[in-house]
């Protein structure tokens, strides 16, 4: 595969013209002003077009697809109880394969590789994963509303350790197992620090939804004396490479935790503004030097996977929350869209447009009239880019979409046996 004449946001995020972009297998092999020697099968021109790194997801809930629009207006607290837990406990496996399916062609749609996913039906999920070619950090979200219970008479444990034995590395590493734990208030500590202790012996990421509310994070301190990020730093959490996500709340203390122990932040801009969480301070965790991703949330809370969208959100949101213009460059954003979820997923060779690096790349239609002229193309990514200018999508060096078009799933199908599906469970409720 060759890209030619083409413009690129290289390994430091700069732009560069006249490019050709060669991908052999599933590599970036060459990146250079000159055309290589060699014969390639597939050549796309470049001229008016982007080449970048693709999107990585760092907290989503994608079989949530079923849920889009569903009891929007509520309070986080009566949605989740009222509307999607009851619609929720309904979903069969085949409901998950197929959602999951829709949510994957959203996600090629707009640009999405691989996203640190939190969600029941593991199964179905990674089998629809491993089918479409794109990738997964896939957590099951431990849950636990009975103090007397221990870790091994959880089916959450149970599940994630099944799948973590037969499906971790599964598909050339694009499905990876993280052991997730839903979040401080669904759980007790016993059982997490179990889990932990589970999740250090097998040497796997971790995965929470951590502050995400005012009221979550207050509880929290009335119940153990200490913030969600310092109860979940002494149950030993962070000593595994760690996704928080949302972190709307964090205190001073938790910033420095965040930063001794590397934990990732995974920021939500859009579900936290839709939810009215609060706003991450993400200034401050730049300032601390943590690792920024940014990540869409369930579209239930979203309410779509477009992550132009959201990196517009995430750099308009500090800019009014620290009253300064000047905060977050638009270069700080497409990092935390690209590099910052890659390396949250312990994807190290992702997330960047680099020779031996894996070919996870998008094309950008930007000779459109929404894109013209172009004093600053980052500008104009952020600030004036949709999420439909994508293009193209590839992953591992396989083209999965192009101009509407998807390779690997049949989206005919996959809309209609959604539709059935969630027809079926609105008449069960
Ligand atoms: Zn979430």
């Amino acid at each position: 595969m060759l890209f030619k004449n083409i413009t690129i946001l290289d390994e430091n995020f700069d732009i560069k013209e006249n490019q050709f972009v060669a991908v052999k297998g599933d590599r970036i092999s060459y990146i250079g002003p000159e055309r290589p020697e060699v014969f390639f099968e597939q050549e796309f021109e470049g001229k008016g077009r982007l080449l970048m790194p693709a999107f990585y997801n760092a907290h989503a809930h994608t079989p949530m697809t079923l849920l889009r629009g569903y009891g929007g207006g509520l309070a986080l607290n009566d949605w989740l109880t009222k509307k999607i837990f009851p619609f929720e406990a309904h979903l069969t496996a085949n409901d998950v394969y197929y959602s999951m399916q829709q949510g994957i062609a959203e996600m090629l749609k707009f640009g999405i590789v691989s996203t640190t996913d939190m969600y029941m039906q593991g199964e179905s999920i990674l089998k629809a994963v491993l089918e479409t070619g794109v990738k997964t950090n896939l957590g099951v979200g431990l849950v636990c509303f009975d103090p007397a219970k221990k870790l091994e008479d959880l089916s959450d444990y149970h599940n994630s350790k099944y799948l973590f034995e037969n499906y971790h590395g599964r598909g050339d590493g694009r499905v990876l197992m993280d052991m997730s734990v839903h979040a401080e208030y669904t759980s007790f500590p016993g059982v997490v620090k179990d889990f932990v202790d589970y999740s250090k012996s097998i040497g796997t990421n971790m995965h929470v939804h951590l502050s995400e509310t005012q009221k979550e994070h207050e509880e929290c301190k009335q119940r153990h004396g200490k913030t969600p990020a310092q109860y979940f730093n002494d149950l030993g959490m962070f000593d595994c490479p760690t996704t928080a996500a949302h972190c709307v709340w964090l205190e001073e203390e938790d910033f420095d935790i965040f930063a001794e122990k590397g934990v990732t932040a995974a920021t939500c801009p859009v579900s936290n503004l839709k939810l009215a969480s609060g706003i991450c301070d993400v200034k401050k965790l730049y300032e601390k030097g943590i690792n920024v991703a940014l990540a869409t949330d369930g579209v239930s809370s979203n309410n779509n996977l477009n992550m132009i969208e959201e990196m517009k959100f995430f750099t308009l949101l500090q800019k009014v929350k620290h009253m300064d213009p000047t905060v977050i460059t638009p270069k700080q954003a497409v990092e935390a869209a690209t590099r910052g979820g890659a390396k949250a997923q312990g994807r190290i060779d992702c997330g960047v447009l680099k020779v031996g690096n894996k070919a996870d790349l998008i094309v950008l239609d930007i000779d459109q009239p929404h894109l013209l002229p172009v004093h600053s193309l980052l500008d104009n990514i952020v600030y004036s880019a949709d999420g439909s200018d994508v293009e193209m999508t590839i992953c591992d060096g396989k083209l999965l979409y192009k101009n509407g078009e998807y390779y690997s799933l049949d989206i005919e199908k996959v809309i209609y046996e959604t539709e059935k599906s969630r027809k079926r469970i609105l008449s069960q409720l």
